[in-house]
């Protein structure tokens, strides 16, 4: 006999966690199904063990998605000062960082902790290492089969993540149950991911590994003004991690290497003041020496500043401030902190997340076609989907 709930959750993360705390908080019996053998692993290696839980800038601009007014509603109705509400009953400290993004003083642990004590105290049942073998619709609602025996519900919450990082659990799960239940999946990829570079461009700059600076990023009409790091097979770095959302194979991808200075005029100034200096010198005051070397090496002149005329330096300036770099691809699922595309919105309430087709299947998280920009706001749309479902359960 299978044992009945009135809700089922598949998937303990962030998304699934905040779903389940809601529905039980207003008497809902839960059950939440996590095949890893403990849930929310993704918080726990988040921002670098301190989990940037929320941005406090989270806007609908800051989602990608086919439908950009999908995420509108749930982020409108539980916002960052919700979720930051509950971090504070908790006792959790946390602090700024930049740009908005809100970090734990101590720990992800906290985060998880949070959420697992809600969870507890809503009257939620956990059910980790517990391995899905199928799941079936009928009159009497949803029957979910696993490991540890058969379970149904009239409503089933989708809540498994995407396909980023397979060693922590993630899984393509929840595309095959949206197909299965008529729904359609776009097309994904791995977002906020290193880029990779091939040909000319690694080979002059992969012993360059290491070295940062600020760069802007533009690309498909998107940029980003931050820092980029270089790696051994490309480049990486926050600027890097936003714009390689916005990134497919043979997009235009230009790094401004001066952001927020005027290049002509500053050439032109040095060209005055330093008609002597070299500019490859120079341009080492400006960027890391390192870089300033390669790039007057191998893709720009390098001679005393005063041989320059005023169309040579015009022509540099423009090749600092939109360096057009080819990418190669990305790292892939292995390091992208989400994943592009997911279940496709069009069938599905952005008031509720729950179906159009299949009453009572609710779809919630990075599973869903709506990815966040680097900084705590993939975290928001987490908290916000998951207890817009949470209400409506
Ligand atoms: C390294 C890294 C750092 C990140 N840092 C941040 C950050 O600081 N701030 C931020 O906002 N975002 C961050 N993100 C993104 C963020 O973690 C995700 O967007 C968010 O966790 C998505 O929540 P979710 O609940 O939808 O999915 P997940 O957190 O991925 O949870 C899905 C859960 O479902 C489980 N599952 C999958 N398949 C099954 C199945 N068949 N049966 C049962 N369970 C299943 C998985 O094991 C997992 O526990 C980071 C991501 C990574 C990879």
């Amino acid at each position: 006999m299978a044992e009945t709930f009135d809700a089922l959750v598949i998937g303990g993360g962030a998304a699934g966690l905040m779903c389940a705390l809601t529905a039980g908080q207003r008497g809902r019996r839960v059950l939440l199904v996590e095949h890893a053998n403990r849930v929310g692993k993704k918080i726990l290696m988040s921002g670098g063990g301190r989990c940037n839980f929320t941005n406090t800038g989270a806007a609908p601009a800051n989602f990608l998605s086919a439908n950009p007014h999908y995420c509108k509603s749930a982020l409108a109705r539980y916002t960052p000062a919700d979720f930051i509400a509950m971090v504070e009953r908790h006792g959790i400290r946390y602090h700024e960082k930049e740009l908005g993004q809100l970090f734990c003083d101590e720990s992800s642990k906290l985060i998880v902790k949070m959420l697992l004590d809600e969870c507890a105290a809503a009257g939620v049942r956990i059910e980790t290492s517990c391995s899905i073998e199928r799941v079936t619709h009928g009159d009497a609602g949803f029957h979910v089969h696993t490991t540890r025996g058969a379970s149904s519900a009239p409503a089933l919450v989708v809540a498994s993540g995407g396909l980023s990082i397979p060693s922590m659990g993630a899984s393509g799960f929840g595309y095959e149950l949206a197909r299965q239940f008529g729904h359609a999946v776009l097309p994904t990829r791995a977002g906020l991911v290193p880029l990779t570079l091939s040909g000319k461009h690694q080979e002059r700059l992969q012993d360059l590994s290491g070295v940062a600076f600020p760069v802007e990023a533009t690309c498909n009409g998107q940029n980003f003004h931050n820092d980029m790091l270089i790696t051994h097979r490309g480049i990486s770095g926050p600027a890097i991690l936003q714009i390689s959302s916005y990134w497919q194979p043979g997009a235009d991808l230009r790094l401004n290497l001066l952001p927020g200075i005027d290049a002509l005029a500053t050439l032109q100034e040095l060209r005055q003041d330093r008609p002597a200096a070299e500019f490859k010198t120079v341009l080492g005051e400006l960027l890391p020496k390192r870089f300033a070397q390669r790039l007057c090496e191998a893709w720009l002149p390098n001679r005393p500043m005063k041989q320059f005329n005023a169309p040579e330096l015009k022509q540099i300036a423009t090749q600092l401030q939109a360096w057009p770099l080819t990418a190669s691809g990305t790292e892939g699922y292995r390091t992208a902190e989400v994943t592009l595309g997911g279940v496709d919105t069009d069938e599905l309430s952005s008031t509720t997340m729950q179906s159009r087709r299949i009453p009572g299947l609710y779809f919630i998280g990075e599973v869903v076609d709506v990815t966040g920009w680097l900084g705590g706001y993939n975290f928001q749309w987490a908290w916000a989907s998951g207890h817009a479902a949470g209400i409506a359960l």
